[in-house]
């Protein structure tokens, strides 16, 4: 058959038409009145998307741009920080730490878990300026506890400020930053809002912006303050990706038409159309006896999927890539080979979700070669995942044909 090439990656995810469209067309220099008020509109529904009243800002670079400035700007060199991690970018908030001469605690839960809060609870000296994690660790597909950790801080009346990579968190999971007391909550273009690389986002609290004048940590294109300043006149420090920020503001049309004219509204909607994807594919993965590698928290951004015994699942992205020009991701540094990544974030509906089912059972049969392979059983299993959720009628898998019998 043909074959459509489709990312079903945790980053890049599929683009909206929409927002392709809006880059092509877009050819504005950044220092006119029309960019500023494009600038100003996105910055402010980027605010609505992350469900905060602190300050936004846009960067232009990947999402790790961001947690470098949410280091540099929060820290002096020397500063203890305590790092929660259970997986590739939760190393990175601790190589982050380390280049910028912190003194990097932390605590570590292994790939696939999420840590519990009693050994965060432990690990809070008096000393620990910041604390980093991430609320969906998107090498194992874990979901970690961001509220839990937020109010371990609140209750304790801990001064640690609380800095999340929530590069596939946002769009994918319920946060209030405000009341939780969320100081950087940080995103990137290539998740969960549909565009291409390139742009970093963040919020930034009070606190955050106080603690800022005293630290020492060097810095200078990632200065926050320097954006803050030149984003509240419309502007940005440096020259900004302006063709992605009109991509930006596209998805926002987007998501707030989806959320009937509410972007909040429109946010939730993507989170819950994540988590219905997530649900399906976690049901489909089941009924096909493979084992999940996050089952106990696992995050709605995607699901991190084990490959029977003896076959690597560098495999099954090879199988699916071969057979069907659909890109997952393989797991990443030891994890390589162990399992593989199906992605739930942006711009993927009910008909991409069973055709990725649909696909994982044909993958499955053909690298397994199992003597008797049953199809339809994971596409089954999703199947009644969404009737469930939409309140559709439907008998149970195997009443039918008792019934008959
Ligand atoms: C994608 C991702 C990053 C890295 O972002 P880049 O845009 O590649 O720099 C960091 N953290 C998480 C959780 C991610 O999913």
């Amino acid at each position: 058959m043909l074959r459509k090439n489709r990312l079903f990656t945790p980053g890049p995810t599929p683009l909206l038409p929409s927002a392709q469209n809006a880059m092509a067309a877009f050819g504005m220099h950044h220092r006119t009145a029309d960019f500023r008020t494009l600038y100003t509109r996105t910055l402010a529904d980027l605010k609505a998307f992350i469900g905060t009243n602190n300050d936004c800002l846009l960067l232009a670079s990947s999402g790790s741009g961001a947690m470098e400035a949410s280091i540099s700007n929060l820290t002096s060199p020397g500063d203890t920080i305590l790092v929660l991690t259970a997986g590739k970018f939760g190393e990175r908030w601790a190589d982050l730490g380390k280049a910028y001469g912190c003194k990097v605690e932390m605590v570590k839960a292994e790939y696939g878990q999420t840590f519990p809060l009693e050994a965060v609870r432990q690990k809070l000296s008096a000393d620990v300026r910041v604390v980093y994690m991430q609320a969906t660790e998107s090498s194992t597909g874990v979901r970690h506890d961001v509220a839990g950790v937020a109010k371990l801080l609140r209750d304790s009346k801990h001064e640690a400020l609380l800095v999340v990579d929530a590069i596939t968190g946002l769009g994918t999971t319920k946060f209030d930053v405000d009341g939780w007391g969320l100081d950087i909550v940080i995103g990137g273009s290539q998740k969960a809002v549909m565009i291409p690389p390139g742009l970093a986002y963040l919020s930034v609290s009070e606190r955050a912006w106080q603690r800022m004048e005293s630290t020492k940590s060097p810095r200078y294109y990632f200065d926050l303050r320097k954006e803050r300043k030149a984003a509240s006149k419309g502007e940005s420090a440096f020259t900004p990706a302006t063709s992605l920020i009109a991509g930006l503001g596209a998805a926002f049309d987007f998501i707030r038409a989806a959320g009937n004219g509410d972007l909040a509204a429109g946010r939730d909607l993507l989170i819950a159309n994540a988590e219905l994807a997530a649900a399906m594919t976690r049901a489909a993965a089941s009924a096909l006896d493979l084992q999940l590698y996050a089952p106990t928290a696992p995050a709605a951004a995607l699901t991190a999927i084990i490959p029977p015994a003896g076959i690597d699942s560098g495999v099954f992205v090879k199988g699916f890539r071969e057979m069907f020009d659909a890109v997952i991701a393989n797991g990443q540094g030891d994890m390589k080979g162990k399992l593989f990544r199906i992605a739930h974030l942006g711009y993927f509906d009910y008909l991409d979700t069973i055709a990725i089912i649909g696909g994982l059972e044909q993958v499955t049969a053909k690298v397994t070669q199992r003597k008797s392979f049953e199809f339809g059983v994971a596409v089954r299993a999703a199947q009644q995942i969404y009737a469930d959720a939409n309140g559709i009628a439907y008998e149970p898998a195997g009443a039918l044909a008792s019934a008959k019998a």
